[in-house]
């Protein structure tokens, strides 16, 4: 595994790259949901290129970028044995300057749900996103569908900007018990871990009340808001693939979407019916 640090060195080497190339940007900390990502990406592709950049612009002021888990020489380690062929592992200062410019997320799409909760957020994720997909030039990248709001916010990115590269998304990866792996959850205690739980019941209940037939989505939001209580919720929203709130479930074109804070930390789950 190849293993490069600024954009001029990974440009270089893949100028003259005839090979699919699959591409998973990361921020490190990585779990067996990303590792997801880089499997899928090695089937689909003769290339693999990891991205590790804990991206500065798309924490806000008082967010958890500085405490935020690194743990660079095991996630070499992941991507090695997990078969990628090059780590781009850049420090901020290779990707930002100064006076930079950036993109703005779209006004209604990019403020509502985990927009609202973090406003602004979404500018730094498409900004870093941009900028990660010019310098590897992939032809696909891949995300997660568990950050459902990030990738329909990228997917939209490359329409409306014309892109080539063609967007995958990837199922969530949960442990056993169902909680949904992420990086954060290294911050809870294991009795915060067990409150979290919860968010996965919340979307297993919704998805056997739609199974029952009850599409009114008050009634569904009001059933998961009584099983995560007493937990804080950020929102609990039922949208269509556009990121439209809908009034009932459509069978294939609905998510369900959550976002608790548990003792701090920000959990955001959902699923796709
Ligand atoms: P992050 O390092 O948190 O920025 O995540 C990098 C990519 O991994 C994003 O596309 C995430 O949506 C994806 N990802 C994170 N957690 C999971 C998971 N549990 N299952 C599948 N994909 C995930």
């Amino acid at each position: 595994m190849k293993i490069i640090s600024t954009p001029f060195e990974l440009k270089e080497y893949l100028k003259n790259e005839k090979r699919t190339v699959g591409f998973i940007p990361t921020m490190g900390a990585l779990h067996e949901g990303h590792r997801a990502l880089i499997l899928r990406a090695k089937e689909e592709n003769e290339v693999v290129v990891v991205s590790i950049f804990l991206n500065p612009t798309q924490f806000l002021k008082g967010e958890d970028l500085e405490k935020y888990p690194k743990k660079d020489e095991a996630d070499k380690l992941i991507c090695k044995l997990s078969g990628v062929d090059v780590l781009f592992f850049p420090q901020a200062s290779d990707i930002y300057g100064e006076d930079e410019v950036s993109l703005l997320a779209p006004k209604v799409r990019g403020y509502i749900l985990e927009g609202e909760s973090r406003p602004g957020h979404f500018n730094g994720v498409l900004t870093v996103v941009m900028k990660l997909l010019n310098i590897v030039n992939p032809t696909r990248a891949y995300f997660g569908k568990k950050d459902a709001q990030q990738l329909n916010l990228i997917t939209l990115m490359v329409k409306q900007l014309f892109m080539s590269v063609t967007i995958v998304a990837v199922d969530t990866v949960r442990e056993k018990d169902g909680l949904a792996l992420s990086s954060r959850n290294a911050y809870l205690s294991p009795q915060e871990r067990q409150e979290a739980l919860k968010i996965a019941t919340s979307l297993r209940s919704a998805t056997a009340m739609v199974m029952r037939g009850v599409l009114d989505a008050n009634t569904i939001v009001e059933n998961m808001r009584e099983i995560l209580a007493p937990l804080e919720i950020s929102y609990v929203a039922i949208v269509n693939r556009e990121f439209v709130q809908i009034s009932h479930v459509e069978l294939g074109n609905s998510i369900i979407l959550v976002e608790v804070v548990v003792g701090g930390t920000r959990l955001l789950d959902n699923i796709w019916l």
